[in-house]
């Protein structure tokens, strides 16, 4: 049977950063929506500019195209053996079709680390944050920092912002997941799979404690 890890918590807070690491070590593919929206922005896609509109204002883009985007993705070959979810699902109804999918993937969500840090963090993570743009590797300014400044470690590739990680977007992004993603902690409480995880610890701390979660 397939594993399937959902990452839960808000913007910032070092999903995308843990979900690279996990998948690495794991082997399990990692399965970003906010990457494949990105993705799709590059290409100029039509799913790309309906996307943008949302994204720039910090909106959730509406679940009918989020949930056919993912099953499509979660359909594909690298997922044989499940995948980290990274972002998805960020609503109960979301949450409903990942696991009706799953079932006809013959498979069910194991395991959903709910990483938390403090609100004020978060601001100040997403602000310093910068991304490969290769391979979306994931650092900051302040407490990640690549060795040269502006090119990733790993890949040598050139280090951007987000157009959503400035302070008004960043904000609204935040509301929004109050209001419409923490519904989730009691639906995967109420599944008893939910695990708790410090994401205020150093970064290779973080994933310490999420591989122990996951081997459990
Ligand atoms: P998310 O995917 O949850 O939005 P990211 O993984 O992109 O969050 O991380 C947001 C920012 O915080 C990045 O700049 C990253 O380098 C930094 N970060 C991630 N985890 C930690 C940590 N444990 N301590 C300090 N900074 C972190
Ligand atoms: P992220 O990369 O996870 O920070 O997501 C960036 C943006 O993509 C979000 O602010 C939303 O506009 C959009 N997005 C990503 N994942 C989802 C999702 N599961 N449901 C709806 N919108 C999403």
């Amino acid at each position: 049977m397939a594993t399937y890890i959902v990452l839960l918590g808000p913007p910032g807070v070092g999903k995308g950063t843990q979900a690279k690491i996990l998948s690495e070590k794991t082997g399990l593919a990692h399965i970003s929506s906010g990457d494949l929206f990105r993705e799709n922005l590059k290409n100029e896609t039509d799913l790309g500019k309906l996307a943008k509109s949302y994204m720039d204002k910090g909106e959730l883009v509406p679940d009918d195209v989020t949930i056919a985007m993912i099953k499509d993705r979660l359909s594909r070959a690298d997922c044989k053996a499940g995948a980290i979810l990274d972002g998805f699902p960020r609503t109960p109804v979301q949450a409903d079709a990942l696991q009706k999918l799953l079932v006809s993937l013959n498979g069910d969500v194991n395991v959903v680390p709910f990483i938390t840090a403090d609100p004020k963090i978060l601001i100040e993570r997403l602000s310093g944050r910068w991304t490969c743009k290769a391979q979306g590797h994931i650092y900051n300014e302040k407490f990640n920092p690549p060795k040269v400044a502006g090119k990733c470690d790993i890949d040598g590739s050139e280090l951007y912002q987000r157009d959503d990680d400035k302070a008004e977007t960043v904000t609204n992004r935040i509301k929004v997941y109050l209001e419409q993603t923490t519904p989730l902690i009691d639906y995967y409480r109420a599944q008893k799979k939910l695990i708790e995880i410090d994401g205020m610890q150093p970064i290779e701390k973080v994933t310490d404690k999420l591989l122990s979660a996951i081997k459990n």
